[in-house]
């Protein structure tokens, strides 16, 4: 078993899996998957290798409706305090079937201020037989008094990401308007790995910075340099909830502007 689910495995078979885990990077789907194999694995009875994906716990489980098991997804776009004390009203009571009570919140990012605090509370005193899993694209999307308190996992890198943001890049640095808002903006926007691309592109960035500095080429390093801020403002925008579509409008707003006032030939 190789990838994250032989780390996890390993994790859980030394019996020092966190209570309180975050789970980030990879695609939402990836995350909600590497939750689910996490909860079977603390509810499949099997003696050999967990989880069996043979048994009824296992069976339960990715069908959705293992009583242990509690998946809380963001109602209208937010995470909410009702759900946290819902979710804190059934950890509290003792494990319906045989293994551990396992509560997944989707999207750990959109919590509102009052869950936080709420299910802060909840992390303070753990309820026994309690592993609660908050999934999010990045850590440092959770906030840190709820992050210190968590163990984290990072899932990887998406598969294709960077290939997929070299597509991008050339479009970005080069496309016209038309090729930046009309075909580049709506495809980025349902970008799963949004997170994973920007971090590509400050890679690209600091690449073609060192070259520009090396060439003794100031402006160009400059051109760099800005655009690297540029997206560094996008991601922490995105952190803070902004949305995906006006925070990515402004980041190509603000390349295409750069381009402009530079007029750095990227490719020379
Ligand atoms: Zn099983």
């Amino acid at each position: 078993m190789t990838g994250w689910k032989g780390r996890l495995s390993a994790l859980l078979t030394s019996g020092k899996f966190p209570h309180a885990c975050i789970l980030s990077g990879g695609t939402p789907s990836l995350r909600r998957e590497a939750a689910l194999y996490i909860a079977a694995f603390l509810n499949c009875p099997d003696q050999g290798e967990k989880p069996c994906g043979l048994c009824p716990a296992c069976a339960q489980v990715a069908q959705g409706n293992h009583p242990n098991v509690h998946l809380l997804a963001p109602e209208r776009d937010s995470l909410k305090i009702e759900q946290i004390r819902g979710m804190r009203e059934r950890l509290q009571q003792r494990p319906f079937q045989p293994g551990a009570q396992v509560a997944i919140l989707e999207d750990g990012h959109k919590l509102t201020e009052a869950a936080a605090s709420a299910l802060l509370k909840i992390l303070e005193e753990p309820p026994p037989d309690t592993y609660i899993l908050i999934l999010a694209p990045q850590a440092p999307n959770i906030l840190p008094t709820l992050r210190s308190r968590c163990g984290e996992i990072y899932l990887g890198i998406v598969h294709g990401v960077r290939e997929r943001a070299q597509a991008y890049w050339e479009g970005i640095l080069e496309g016209d308007l038309l090729t930046l808002f009309d075909r580049l903006l709506p495809q980025m926007e349902k970008e799963e790995a949004i997170y994973d691309l920007l971090l590509s592109w400050e890679e690209f960035c600091c690449e073609g910075l060192k070259q520009g500095l090396a060439h003794g080429e100031k402006e160009r390093g400059q051109y760099f340099l800005e655009i690297f801020r540029a997206l560094e403002r996008t991601r922490k925008a995105l952190r803070y909830n902004a949305n995906l579509r006006l925070a990515l409008e402004a980041l190509l707003w603000g390349v295409y502007i750069l381009r402009e006032e530079k007029g750095v030939k990227v490719n020379s």
